[in-house]
């Protein structure tokens, strides 16, 4: 069976008043979390993308639009699951998932494994077939400044 691979890219504001959620997991005591109409996981928002572009089925917008009332303040690993359900349905299978989140603050290497771990039950996989990584945007940049986060994605299904 082929294999095919799908990218995906998100980016969110960074506002005070929201926790701040990634990969499913809420960060403590972050002084800010990410705005958006879900829970505003940019990280599981760039997996979802990924994995829908691997599948060839379109985009997170058209499959849970933020004009939607039942997506506010979704829990994307809801998301996630169900655009797993959606690609098995169309007959492809996960098969391994890479990210980096950009993010000047706070460290999130001690959240990475639980990350993994979220991502990968939510997706059917195995934590050794969802990578996360982390990298700051130098001080330059939106990410840079603070002013939000951004992840990258690549997905392969077969
Ligand atoms: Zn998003």
């Amino acid at each position: 069976m082929s294999q095919r691979s799908g990218i995906g890219y998100d980016s969110h504001r960074l506002v005070e008043g929201r926790p701040l959620i990634l990969g499913g997991v809420e960060i403590p005591d972050a002084p800010r979390g990410l705005a958006g109409h879900s829970d505003a996981d940019v990280l599981t928002h760039a997996v979802i993308d990924a994995l829908l572009g691997a599948a060839g089925l379109g985009d997170i917008g058209q499959h849970f639009p933020d004009t939607d009332e039942r997506w506010r303040d979704a829990d994307s690993l809801e998301l996630l699951r169900t655009a797993c359900d959606k690609l098995r349905d169309a007959g492809h299978n996960p098969i391994n998932v890479d990210a980096t989140v950009a993010c000047e603050e706070p460290k999130l290497g001690p959240f990475r494994d639980e990350m993994r771990t979220r991502l990968a039950q939510a997706a059917g996989l195995e934590a050794s077939a969802v990578n996360v990584k982390f990298t700051t945007g130098e001080r330059m940049g939106f990410v840079g400044r603070g002013e939000g986060m951004a992840a990258l994605a690549i997905a392969t299904v077969a």
